[in-house]
């Protein structure tokens, strides 16, 4: 691929399969906002508003949370920028087809969707290793991606925690959620040419090689 794409992407791939962790390092680098609904919904969830006791049950089982509640709430987000990674959304094809709308509404159009992939195990294993910074959201993994201290972010020093959802059983549950909900969105972006297929087994450093040479990123200023 030659010709640069807007920074404005979907980020889709099973959890645990580097989505955040990428997400993070474009917005660093490049400047486009990372909007991810976990994230947001884990803020309300912590914050205790409506929006968060409603979602808290559906995040703890692995199920999907609402479109009614998702897609609102990402309007709100998305709609004043113009530079952004969207991590974890949409889920689902109705999700999806909302996205579309509102981004021709606002006359955004999105430069790529970015598949990050890997296998069932390796997922589980990630995935219940993985320690974050409830504050901030950055990741790492006690054995390939460990913080100096163990149990205190590298960054801000505050203490780092397992999340309740990513337990051996809410693992499979969402990994199954993913098979059966989220993966059809594969062959919805591969129909309008949107989709790069990206290696998610590779070190990180590697897959954002991969990511930034797809996307011909060497020339992009930030937004
Ligand atoms: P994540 O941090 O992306 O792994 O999301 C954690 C949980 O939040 C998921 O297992 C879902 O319960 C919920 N969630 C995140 N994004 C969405 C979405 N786009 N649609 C529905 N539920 C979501």
């Amino acid at each position: 691929m030659s010709a640069q794409r807007a920074l404005r992407l979907v980020l889709l791939g099973p959890p645990g399969a580097g989505k955040g962790t990428q997400a993070r390092i474009l917005e660093e680098r490049f400047g486009a906002l990372q909007i991810s609904t976990g994230d947001l919904l884990r803020k309300h969830v912590a914050d205790g508003t409506s929006l968060g006791l409603e979602a808290k049950s559906y995040m703890n089982s692995g199920a999907l949370v609402p479109d009614s509640i998702i897609i609102g709430m990402m309007e709100d987000r998305i709609k004043g920028e113009n530079a952004f990674v969207l991590d974890g959304f949409p889920r689902n094809v109705a999700q999806a087809e909302a996205l579309d709308a509102m981004l021709l509404r606002l006359d955004k159009p999105l430069g790529a969707v970015l598949l990050f992939e890997a296998d069932g195990e390796t997922l589980i294993r990630r995935l219940t290793a993985r320690w974050s910074n409830p504050r901030t959201g950055r990741t790492y993994n006690s054995e390939t991606n460990p913080p100096k201290v163990a149990g205190i972010d590298d960054e801000d020093g505050g203490p780092l925690v397992q999340r309740p959802d990513d337990t051996f059983e809410v693992v499979q549950n969402r990994l199954a959620t993913y098979d059966a909900q989220t993966a059809p969105l594969i062959d919805y972006y591969g129909n309008d040419g949107l989709l790069v297929r990206i290696d998610g087994l590779m070190p990180i450093e590697a897959v954002t090689a991969e990511v930034m040479r797809e996307l011909a990123l060497e020339n992009v200023t930030p937004a």
